[in-house]
């Protein structure tokens, strides 16, 4: 199986026929990275500048082996991918249309993400570095009279006293139900 990248559609396409809804599409038209782009992505390896491009969805409708192929057209703005149309005419419109705001809005989207996806990265960090502090140095019961030290970590006791700590930590971890549909892991456009 060749390398492929992943459109996110937005918004998603419809089959003409089925009706069903796609939410993502394959194509090896834009330099087959295995990349995921979404609208305002900027495609490193993107064969056209600017322009539109002819791509094809296939749809395996509902209880048959049929999957016919429909045209949804990228539009693709100086190496960005600005979105899709269903025809050649509104994707020339779509990228007639693209302007500063659009790239103001693209902006503060990959900033977000790439500020998120830090901050969890820290997350998850920090709590593998508690989790290997709780392992190489067990906390000593506190001597009765006296104050509990200090606590630093920010893992709670039920984590590190969890028989199983790292599933614990991948529970807490994990990526909401939302974040999970926006990192475009569910659907490969079939
Ligand atoms: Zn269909």
């Amino acid at each position: 199986m060749s390398l492929f990248d992943t459109l996110v559609l937005d918004p998603t396409f419809t089959c003409s026929v089925c009706g069903k809804t796609h939410t993502t599409l394959q194509t090896h038209s834009l330099g087959d990275s295995f990349a995921t782009y979404r609208k305002g992505s900027f495609i490193r390896c993107c064969p056209v500048h600017y322009g539109i491009l002819r791509e094809a969805l296939y749809c395996r409708h509902e209880g048959t082996d049929e999957a016919p192929k429909q045209e949804v057209w990228l539009v693709l703005w100086h190496g960005i991918y600005a979105g899709h149309a269903p025809d050649e005419e509104s994707a020339k419109a779509a990228l007639a249309k693209v302007d500063r705001l659009d790239l103001i809005r693209w902006l503060e989207a990959a900033q977000s993400d790439a500020q998120s996806w830090q901050s969890r990265y820290r997350r998850l960090f920090r709590d593998l570095d508690d989790w290997k502090d709780v392992r190489d140095n067990p906390p000593v019961p506190p001597i009765e009279g006296q104050r509990a030290p200090w606590n630093f970590r920010q893992l709670p006791d039920e984590v590190w006293q969890d028989a199983d700590p790292l599933s614990r930590i991948i529970e807490r971890n994990a990526l909401s139900a939302e974040e999970e549909k926006a990192s475009v892991r569910d659907s490969w456009g079939w």
